[in-house]
This record gives structure tokens, C-alpha cells and sequence, in this order.
């Protein structure tokens, strides 16, 4: 039977630094230039992204998202509680106790209905920032799924460990979230390089290097590394692992330059886009271009929650 590995761009599409002192584009609209700079980079290499938008911006600029959905995109909610205009908060969201965490994500999901109508079904908190309470509480509020994890990352001051995390698509655990588990939650963590050492990233965290173009908070990387090769070691991983569902999870910022020639985050987005396809001809695998919807709900049609 022919194995399908289901690529899933995704970008974090946050607000304007200047109204928040943390990470973004410049303004709402160069945000939204880089949105779009995204997206026909990924048309044309016959792929389609998952957008995670901050609440703020789904209800501003709800015509925008809805055309995004209507190119056959898709599109979810993004949550910094430290940035989030409703009630921002000094910390990230796995700083909190249940009941916090879903006073937060439901007053960000109403924001998020008021622009687009429909409540969201899929989640990615702002700095994959969690604790054991995140899967049960957006279970509760109605999503589906999400990006939550990173797995392997440990970054204390973000309220982000996720050492020994489950690293592929699985049914989320009620009360240990590294496990999988019974929760009909689908978590679809961020695709890191697990066969290369934990590297300390100057930041100030650890974690295995993942396939982002350009750095954690910067346009150029802070320490560089190879895109292709890390590409292979993650697909090679996989085919030894062999999990039940094959998704590889690239993730981007909307405060990058996707098009200049002398961007480093557009070369290493080719070079990704680049190298899916040979890789997976290497694998005998064929690529899929796909949604974080589409993905869980195959997932649930074709999983058992055990
Ligand atoms: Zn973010």
C-alpha cells in the first residue's frame, strides 16, 4: 500500500511588536504582506498552509482570513497570553491552572468567532506553551486538535517542557501530556530532529532543531544549520519509527521576508520545499499536501482511541 506523508505548513501569524514589545511584523499589514508572500510561495509548490492567528487579528480583519479558508487554507487560533490585548497576562499559557487557562482561550475564541463567525477548531499556543491541564481544557471548549507540542524542547521561562513528548500525530493524554492517549484531542506536534543531540539555543532554552526558516526570534539563524540534512534525518526517523499517520510539521512567523533574494528564511524555505520530494521518492513515500483539519480528521476516522 502506498504510504502518504501529509505536509503541513504552518505559519503563527502574530500581532504588530510595536503594540505588544514581544516578536512580530511591524504592522498588521506587513503582517498580512507576509501572509500572503506565504501562501503563493506554497501554491506554487502545490501545497497549502495552516494559519494560527492571535484573536485580535481574526476579528479585525475577518475578510482576510475567510479568503485565506476559501483558497483551500487553513485556519485556527494562535494565543500568547502574554500578548493577548483581551487580558494579557505575564506569563505563557502553561503558566496557568485549568481554570485560567480556559477563561483565556474562551474569551480569545469568542474574539475569534466575532470575526469569522464560527467558533476555532484547532490550537496552537504561543511558544508550544503548556501544562498537563492545555488538552483537556481545549478538548472542553470544542477543538478538535492542534499544534500544542514540541517535543523535546525544555524552556522553563515559557512554561514550555516537553521533554520525552510523544513526537508524532496522536490522541492526546488527559493528565501526562509527553503520552498519548484516550482524549479524542489530536495533537500533531512540531516535526523536530530527534536523532540529533538536544542543542542549547542562545535564547536562553534547549531543544532539537526543527525546520524553520530563519531563527527563533530573528530573520537569520542564530546558530546556522543545513535545512535538507536535518529534512532527511526527521523522514529517515520517521520510516525507522514508523508511526500509524506520517505528518511532517514545518512552522513559520509572519514577521519574515519569504521572497528577497538575500533572505535566509526564503532560502531555507526552498530548500525545504526543495527536498520533500526527493526525500519521500528515497522512502517510496508520496507527499500529500494537507491541512491541520484534514489530517485530525482522518486521524479520528482511521484511529482507535484505546
Ligand atoms: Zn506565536
Amino acid at each position: 500500500m502506498e504510504t502518504s506523508l501529509f505536509v503541513l505548513f504552518t505559519m503563527d501569524v502574530e500581532p504588530r511588536s510595536e503594540k505588544t514589545g514581544n516578536s512580530g511584523p511591524a504592522s498588521d499589514e506587513a503582517g498580512m504582506h507576509s501572509v500572503r508572500d506565504f501562501q503563493g510561495i506554497l501554491h506554487s509548490a502545490g501545497y497549502r498552509g495552516t494559519y494560527f492567528v492571535h484573536p485580535e487579528l481574526v476579528e479585525a480583519y475577518p475578510e482576510f482570513y475567510r479568503t485565506i479558508e476559501r483558497a483551500g487554507s487553513g485556519v485556527g487560533l494562535h494565543l500568547h497570553t502574554s500578548k493577548f490585548a483581551g487580558a494579557t497576562r505575564r506569563c505563557e499559557l502553561g503558566g496557568f491552572e485549568a481554570a485560567e487557562q480556559r477563561e483565556l482561550i474562551e474569551s480569545a475564541s469568542k474574539m475569534y468567532e466575532n470575526g469569522l463567525g464560527v467558533r476555532p477548531l484547532i490550537f496552537r499556543p504561543g511558544c508550544f506553551s503548556a501544562n498537563d491541564s492545555t488538552y483537556g481544557v481545549l478538548y472542553d471548549l470544542g477543538f478538535i486538535g492542534g499544534g500544542i507540542s514540541i517535543p523535546g524542547r525544555i524552556w522553563p521561562d515559557r512554561f514550555c517542557v516537553w521533554s520525552g513528548a510523544c513526537p508524532y500525530t496522536h490522541f492526546a493524554h488527559r493528565t501526562f501530556r509527553q503520552c498519548a492517549g484516550d482524549l479524542p484531542f489530536v495533537d500533531i506536534p512540531l516535526s523536530v530532529g530527534l536523532t540529533t543531540p538536544l542543542c542549547h539555543h542562545p535564547v536562553g532554552f534547549q531543544h532539537y532543531r526543527d525546520l524553520r526558516p530563519g531563527g527563533v526570534y530573528s530573520e537569520t539563524d542564530e546558530v546556522a544549520y543545513n535545512r535538507r540534512e536535518l529534512l532527511r534525518q526527521i523522514l529517515q526517523g520517521m520510516a525507522a519509527d514508523d508511526p500509524p499517520v506520517k505528518t511532517l510539521v514545518i512552522d513559520v512567523h509572519n514577521d519574515r521576508d519569504f521572497t528577497s533574494a538575500a533572505s535566509q528564511a526564503a532560502n531555507d524555505l526552498r530548500t525545504v520545499l526543495e527536498g520533500i520530494k526527493p526525500e519521500c521518492r528515497e522512502l517510496g513515500w508520496t507527499p500529500v499536501s494537507a491541512t491541520y483539519e484534514e489530517v485530525i480528521r482522518h486521524y479520528t476516522a482511521t484511529q482507535t482511541l484505546t
